[in-house]
């Protein structure tokens, strides 16, 4: 799927004219080891284009309109570290943190409204209705009888509130030992559970698995049960406390998570004899409503829109800074550079600061939802950058070839093109990059799931950098990307200039490109991907937290 690189006169041409940002090094970029963990990433010239078709030089007055130096220049830390002092201040002053559903949000709405009206987009917002979720104590979770014990347990996100004393009832399908591979579907049939009591309270006890924590649960709640345990499933990785999971919306039940090991120690109980657990959770759940701040250019081509979002709230937990005020700074700052140097836009550019992320892709699902047929076909492009400031960062690059995938899976065509627009941009700049799975967790999934392009960049977040990342991007082995991650200290002072640097100028040179290319995704004729493509519907992810 690579294109070949560009007629060597037309770059030369190019290099001459108008100083290129990124073609004349292409493929010389220190990424010896991220060749060998990324594929083909130093490759041609990207799809997208970087505007060599064209000899008009960037004279002051409005020439060089593809040539995106200007605007990389002009893009620059300060400029991104002024939103984000603005996103803390808003914080601080709302309780710390800017989540869906809270003052915070409503005032960062605002705040990025009135940057981008008084830069020249017209602005708009897109109200919608969400469940809301926060949790206000933690769960607990002990066995009555017939032996006291007190069990290590968490909520699931948005389990129901309350406090419920009765018998452990096991699903059918347990499968203990746990296998190597995932293969439980406890709960996953209405068939698994016994029907609950009428007149007794009953703790439905379920082990993850295959399906989602949201099937499970409705399946519980369907057959009767007052209150839900699930165990963790007990193959590699999936043994410790079962936390940070999502049901996926709203239930009534409290619902929390236990470890393997206690799993099997309430199953082995409760099948031994009647055993009784009284589970508490203190939840908020309640419906509120958000918005999606969108922005458009006064100029482009409205039937090839790109949408080029970032999400605007940060979890109840903190201020998120970086998670995503990080990708909010960058994509304001870059559209605010746009417009006062003048960029003219070939496609319209929807700026779109998404609502409701952290709740499950709920403003970019919303927004894509409701676009009519006739929308949809106008979408060319999704841009997303969800954390680009990590203090440990990597500079992943979503995998639109699927070159990384274990079973080769891509993103919808076109996503391949602008991957290599992002890698020949940080191999021009002679950076290093990887790619980084379309794995749900972030508000391309709408896009993807109806077929549109999309790329993006992301620093890292909870995981753990291995030896050879810091091999390609410095850093701390052994230590997560980013260290605040959804907690209450992902503040102004945790942000790396360096990846704002890097990876701000990679995504402002990635929305112009696209912004202004004349050629579109498919120069070399293939506009049907011969590549397996990614199914939505077999991600564990929908946001941040897994959902199976
Ligand atoms: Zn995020």
């Amino acid at each position: 799927m690579r294109k070949r690189a560009m007629a060597l006169s037309a770059l030369i041409v190019a290099a001459v004219v108008m100083v290129p940002t990124a073609p004349a090094l292409a493929g010389e970029g220190p990424g010896k080891g991220g060749g060998a963990n990324s594929g083909s990433h130093h490759g041609g010239k990207g799809g997208g284009g970087n505007g060599n078709h064209h000899g008009h030089g960037p004279g002051r007055g409005g020439g060089a309109n593809d040539d995106t130096s200007r605007l990389l220049k002009a893009v620059t830390v300060n400029g991104i570290l002024q939103h984000e002092r603005a996103l803390q201040r808003i914080a601080n002053n709302n309780g710390g943190t800017r989540a869906s559903g809270t003052p915070g949000y409503d005032a960062s709405a605002a705040y990025v409204s009135e940057q981008l009206t008084k830069a020249g987009y017209s602005v708009s917002t897109q109200e919608f209705e969400f469940s809301y979720f926060e949790e206000t104590g933690p769960a607990a979770l002990s066995q009555v009888s017939p032996t006291p014990t007190d069990y290590e347990t968490a909520t699931l996100e948005y389990s129901g509130s309350g406090e419920v004393t009765g018998a452990v009832i096991p699903t059918t399908n347990v499968v203990i030992p746990a296998t190597e591979e995932p293969s439980s579907a406890s709960g996953c049939l209405a068939e698994d559970f016994v029907p609950a009591s009428e007149t007794e309270p009953q703790v439905a006890l379920i082990q993850r698995g295959t399906c989602t924590f949201g099937e499970k649960i409705a399946n519980a709640v369907a057959a009767g049960y007052d209150a839900v345990v699930v165990f963790n499933e007990g193959n590699p990785g999936r043994t410790e406390l079962l936390t940070g999971v999502t049901i996926g919306g709203p239930v009534e039940v409290p619902v929390v998570g236990v470890s393997y090991a206690d799993g099997v120690a309430l199953y082995d109980a409760s099948v031994a004899g009647p055993t009784t657990v009284t589970v508490t959770t203190s939840t908020v759940s309640e419906v509120r409503t958000t918005v999606n701040v969108l922005a458009d250019s006064p100029r482009g081509d409205a039937n090839k829109t790109i949408v080029v979002g970032a999400h605007l709230d940060s979890v109840t937990a903190g201020p998120g800074i970086n998670d995503n005020g990080s990708g909010t700074a960058v994509t304001l700052e870059t559209a605010i550079q746009m417009s006062k140097l003048g960029v003219k836009p070939v496609q319209k550019l929807r700026f779109a600061f998404w609502g409701a992320e952290e709740s499950g892709l709920l403003g970019s699902t919303h927004y894509v939802a409701n676009l009519t047929d006739a929308e949809l076909a106008t979408i060319y492009a999704n841009l997303n950058f969800d954390m680009l400031g990590s203090t440990n960062y990597a500079r992943f690059v979503y995998d639109g070839d699927g070159s990384a995938d274990p079973d080769g899976l891509a993103g919808p065509p076109g996503s391949a093109q602008i991957e290599t627009i992002f890698t020949d941009y940080f191999a021009g700049k002679g950076l290093a990059s990887a790619p980084t799975a379309f794995d749900g967790r972030s508000d391309y999934g709408p896009f993807i799931a109806v077929g549109i392009p999309a790329g993006g960049l992301f620093s890292g977040a909870e995981g753990i950098k291995t030896a050879e990342e810091v091999a390609l991007f410095g850093g701390t082995e052994g230590a997560p990307y980013d260290p605040c991650y959804h907690l209450a200290c992902d503040t102004v002072n945790n942000l790396s200039t360096a990846a704002l640097n890097e990876l701000g100028d990679a995504a402002a040179h990635a929305i112009m490109t696209l912004g202004v290319s004349k050629t579109g995704f498919f120069e070399d004729g293939s506009r049907v991907a011969p590549l397996p493509q990614i199914d939505v519907n077999n991600l564990d992810y929908w946001g941040s937290k897994p959902i199976r």
